[in-house]
């Protein structure tokens, strides 16, 4: 069985004497809690603390995550990281089509799904996240948002897709404390995987993530559900504490 992913997206938020300290608490422990069963275990973080943050975890078993990428290789984009730089800072992971982008820089997900394939090309597995809105939710449109979204990754990435990580994030649960249930979250999370089935024999080896105000004590009950193979968690990642329960829960 494929071990759980735990990523946390601190999102904008730290400082060089908050990372330390942050990452110090998560290492002891973690330290503390290994044992035969753990879970993988990456940290998201502000692109300028790459370098800070790639010393920090060295050695920790902690993966190292962007939380975006640029769709371009080089050149004028001013302001852009492409996907060789973070490469150069031992970024295993890269958050692409969170909905924070999706909704405050108007990413499409063709764009999303051009960051996904830079990111593959540079040998990092990206986060794709999906998910639909509350006016979506609402209106019953969940599947329909989140397989167009999944679509156009699929659609450009050929038989790479089986090396992606896909987060699926109910746009309505994130930041706001408001959680999908267990059996919510499974049901789309059995779509998303049907999608992979029918793209690529190794769907199964793909971690479906759950993202959207995951705590430790909702982290549990989610990742009991079949196709829950982890989670992207931001405001709990910030809190060394609660990132440890979810942590200890996804332990398998
Ligand atoms: C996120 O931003 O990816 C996220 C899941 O946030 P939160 O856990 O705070 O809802």
């Amino acid at each position: 069985m494929k071990q759980n992913l735990i990523a946390g997206n601190w999102k904008m938020n730290g400082g060089l004497a908050a990372n330390e300290a942050l990452l110090h608490e998560l290492q002891q422990g973690l330290a503390r809690a290994l044992d035969s069963k753990h879970a993988q275990v990456a940290v998201c973080v502000p692109a300028v603390y790459l370098s800070q943050m790639q010393q920090l975890v060295m050695g920790s078993g902690i993966d190292l995550g962007a939380q975006d990428v640029s769709t371009h290789e080089q050149g004028a984009y001013t302001g852009e990281t492409s996907a060789s730089m973070l490469k150069d800072f031992a970024v295993r992971y890269v958050i692409v089509g969170h909905s924070e982008r999706r909704q405050n820089y108007g990413e499409t997900d063709a764009q999303v799904a051009l960051k996904a394939q830079r990111a593959l090309s540079a040998g990092m597995t990206p986060i794709v996240c999906v998910g639909e809105t509350l006016l979506e939710h609402e209106s019953g449109q969940t599947e329909e948002v989140v397989k167009r979204q999944l679509a156009a990754v699929i659609h450009a990435n050929g038989h790479c897709i089986s090396e992606i990580v896909v987060a699926y994030e109910p746009v309505w649960a994130i930041g706001t404390g408001k959680t999908a249930t267990p059996n919510q979250a499974q049901e789309v999370h059995a779509v998303l995987r049907a999608q992979l089935k029918a793209a690529t024999p190794h769907a199964e080896r793909v971690h479906i993530l759950y993202g959207g105000s995951m705590n430790a004590a909702n982290a549990a009950e989610l990742l009991s559900q079949p196709d829950i193979d982890g989670g992207l968690i931001g405001g709990a990642s910030l809190k060394p504490a609660d990132f440890l329960c979810i942590i200890a829960a996804a332990a398998r």
